[in-house]
């Protein structure tokens, strides 16, 4: 074999490495979308209860009717709540199944606004309405944050997906789109006022990054809602700067 032909082989060998190479990528792709678009495929159980279809990794428990009536009580005080709206919910007790599904094992759970507004919820324990944190953390806020809570936030995410300009996240402020999910889902177990004065001294339960939580966001929507009189389409229609709205809830000239 001369020089020529031993280049030839050579690149004939490469050829053929790469193929399978791009093969290989294109079916692992193809086997990633599929369980993404087709996500019941990964999740053995499954029941239907009203307008909710749920799907676990692991054995539902009866006391999931209970957790979606709580849910549904919570979601009912929004405008946006329509009763035949199927929602999906799929229990993702292996937190690989979440980070497949939505890029995030460390969340209470998550919902797909760009596309299925599928709910995925990281493990939990159905049968006493809880969630669990990731490394058995404590679960900040926990008396407020049932799992029947997690579900109705994640709900409200959905409505909110079906009622709004999309993409969701690239059309709307992050303080309205969390801080209306949170309003809704607590259904109206939040004290205005004592979250105004904790803004006004700056307490971390205020601050997202360093609570985890979306009281801050909440007070702001609640502002909007309860003590201005606006609905919920007039403030996705045109939402104001959270500067604006900041700066109003820690003055006293407006109350
Ligand atoms: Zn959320």
């Amino acid at each position: 074999m001369n020089r020529k032909q031993r280049f030839y082989c050579r690149r004939r060998t490469v050829i053929k490495y790469v193929k399978l190479l791009a093969i290989a990528v294109a079916l692992t792709v193809l086997a990633y979308l599929g369980m993404v678009a087709f996500p019941p495929l990964m999740f053995s159980n499954h029941i239907t209860y009203q307008n909710y279809e749920v799907w676990s990794d692991r054995t539902i428990p009866p006391q999931i009717n209970q957790v979606l009536d709580d849910a549904t009580r919570r979601l009912h005080t929004s405008d946006l709540y329509e009763p035949n709206q199927k929602i999906n919910i799929f229990f993702c007790n292996d937190s690989w199944r979440l980070w497949i599904h939505a890029f995030d094992d460390q969340s209470a759970a998550n919902t797909d606004v760009w596309l299925t507004h599928n709910i995925y919820v990281r493990e939990s324990d159905i049968a006493t309405n809880r969630f669990y944190a990731p490394d058995s953390k404590p679960i900040p806020d926990l008396i407020h944050r049932p799992l029947s809570y997690v579900i109705a936030h994640e709900g409200t995410h959905v409505m909110e997906f079906l009622q709004f300009a999309r993409p969701l996240k690239l059309k709307y402020p992050h303080w309205l789109i969390e801080g209306y999910a949170d309003y809704v889902a607590k259904a109206g177990d939040f004290d205005f006022d004592k979250n105004r004065e904790l803004l006004k001294i700056d307490s971390p339960l205020l601050d997202l990054q360093r609570s985890g939580l979306y009281r801050r966001f909440h007070l702001e929507v609640a502002y909007l809602i309860d003590k201005k009189g606006l609905t919920v389409k007039q403030i996705f229609a045109n939402p104001p700067h959270e500067k604006d709205l900041l700066t109003l809830l820690k003055s006293d000239a407006i109350f």
